[in-house]
């Protein structure tokens, strides 16, 4: 006999533990399906660990660069590393319980296991069967490695959470979000740390400002920079060192290599055969706008779709699932357009709607109009290391709406939300210039732009 739910989640992440809860709340009978920790990628592999290094890291940076010119001396620096990741695990141990409490008291039945499909409304966990009204595949992504020979001996942001120990040296390879953060913490915490891309820049996709402003930055103060680097091979050393071959015959011999190529998603486990959905040619489940699979009762949010892989994205799609499903609300679903996202790099990157090379692609370079401008932001000022910043806006059409924002700096993935609402908002360069400055911050150049 199988027991039947109203509203089964398989994944037990950011978007499968918000859709659940709201079900939930609305009085659904519900099921959360969960094969490892409560909270997914971002609890513990991802957002929640990332920012507690970042933190550390931004920390150590602050030190390093501007103590001493604002008269502040220390000696010997260092950092305990395995005491800030014992510090880190209780943290996020703390979380799980958090989230256990939310599940309970909104009435979910945790179920731990992995979940396989039996038909399109069955799963099966440790042998047992369920079925539902409603299944939600929630079950996220996982890291990408290069096809090389060798690459099973560098690890990849998984196996960077996992380090109690700083590597004295640490080669990563990527050009995205997760390369640029792993550098600037390894980095900042004070491994020799070395970035290859394979292209020309790090966040080559992202505004040209962003892209130029790193590259700036890193060769200022940060890891070092190699382009134009692809991966041939890797091999392991006598001394356990480890080196990595190049296609253009240059090698580099480091302690550690992180992987930073890009996620996949996780489907192979779901045993998606004994089903109907369809998966996209990228290998992503295909959803429409309100997060429906081509099977009737079958939905799916989160990275396992291939949207935005951000968590807010995840806990938006799948709340407004819910309150579609158990709440009456017939057409909710989640607008993707003009969602913000924060890199955590040193300093941080913020970035929201249309870079300037999109925007004259789609509105012609006569419809489009953009502000920038550098500048040595305030806290480096009377410091030797000056670190300057970047900050871009793109506007549309004869009332200049502000259609992208861009920036790297100090401060910035603090002063990125409030931008948000105003563009998601419509607002104009006027209704910016119309904004009284707040001084002396950064922020205030993004009202003040000519
Ligand atoms: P996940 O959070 O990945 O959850 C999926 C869950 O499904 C997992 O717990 C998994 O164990 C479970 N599962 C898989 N298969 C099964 C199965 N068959 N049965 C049962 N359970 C299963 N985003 C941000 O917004 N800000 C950040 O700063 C940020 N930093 C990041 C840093 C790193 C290093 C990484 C890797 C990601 C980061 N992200 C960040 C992205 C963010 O973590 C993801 O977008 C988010 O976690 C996606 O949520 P999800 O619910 O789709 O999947
Ligand atoms: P990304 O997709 O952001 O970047 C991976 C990049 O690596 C590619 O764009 C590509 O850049 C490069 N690459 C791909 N294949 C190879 C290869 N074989 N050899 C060398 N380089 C390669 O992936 P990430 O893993 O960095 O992050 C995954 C997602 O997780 C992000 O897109 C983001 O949505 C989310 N995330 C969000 C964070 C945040 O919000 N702060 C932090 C971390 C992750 P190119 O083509 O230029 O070479």
């Amino acid at each position: 006999m199988s027991k039947h739910y109203d509203y089964i989640a398989i994944g037990g992440g950011s978007g499968g533990i918000a859709s659940i809860n709201r079900a939930g709340m609305h009085g659904a009978k519900v099921a959360l399906v969960e094969a490892n920790e409560l909270g997914g990628t971002c609890v513990n592999v991802g957002c929640v660990p990332k920012k507690v290094m970042w933190h550390g890291a931004q920390l150590m940076d602050e030190m390093k660069l501007y103590a001493e010119d604002y008269g502040i001396s220390y000696s010997d620096m260092q950092v305990n590393y395995s005491k800030l990741v014992l510090n880190r695990e209780k943290y996020i141990d703390r979380l799980h319980t958090v989230y256990k409490k939310g599940l309970d008291s909104n009435g979910v039945d945790l179920i731990k296991g992995f979940a396989k499909f039996v038909d399109n409304h069955t799963i099966e966990v440790n042998g047992e069967q369920y079925t539902a009204d409603h299944i939600l595949i929630a079950t996220g992504g996982y890291p990408e490695r290069p096809n090389i020979p060798g690459q099973e001996y560098g690890i990849d942001s998984d196996g960077f959470f996992a380090l109690t120990e700083l590597p004295k040296r640490v080669a990563i390879i990527g050009a995205g979000y997760i390369a640029v953060e792993l550098a600037g913490v390894t980095h900042g915490l004070g491994a020799d740390t070395h970035l290859f891309v394979r292209r020309n820049a790090p966040l080559r996709t992202f505004d040209s400002i962003i892209s130029e402003g790193l590259v700036e930055t890193m060769e200022r103060e940060g890891a070092t920079l190699h382009t134009h680097s692809i991966p041939k091979k890797v091999e392991k050393n006598e001394d356990d060192s480890l080196t990595i071959y190049f296609e253009d015959g240059s090698s580099h011999t480091t302690d550690t290599i992180i992987w930073a190529i890009g996620r996949k998603p996780n489907t192979a486990n779901l045993n998606l055969e004994a089903t109907d959905v369809e998966l996209n040619p990228e290998g992503y489940i295909k959803v429409d706008e309100y997060q429906n699979t081509n099977v009737d009762g079958i939905h799916s949010i989160g990275d396992v779709t291939g949207r935005i892989e951000l968590t807010p994205v995840a806990i938006a799609a799948g709340r407004r699932l819910s309150e579609r499903l158990f709440n009456g609300k017939t057409n909710e679903k989640l607008d993707y357009t003009n969602i913000p996202s924060v890199i955590f790099s040193h300093p941080p990157i913020g970035t929201i709607g249309f870079t300037e090379e999109e925007a004259i692609e789609k509105y012609g370079s006569e419809n489009i109009k953009i502000y920038q401008t550098k500048f040595t932001s305030m806290h480096s000022a009377i410091t030797k290391n000056r670190q300057r910043t970047y900050m871009k806006l793109v506007c549309y059409g004869k009332e200049e709406k502000v259609i992208g924002l861009h920036g790297l700096g100090n401060g910035m993935d603090e002063m990125l939300q409030g931008f948000a609402v105003a563009i998601k908002m419509g607002a104009t360069k006027a209704d910016f210039d119309n904004t009284v400055a707040i001084h002396p911050t950064g922020a205030e150049e993004f009202v003040t732009m000519r």
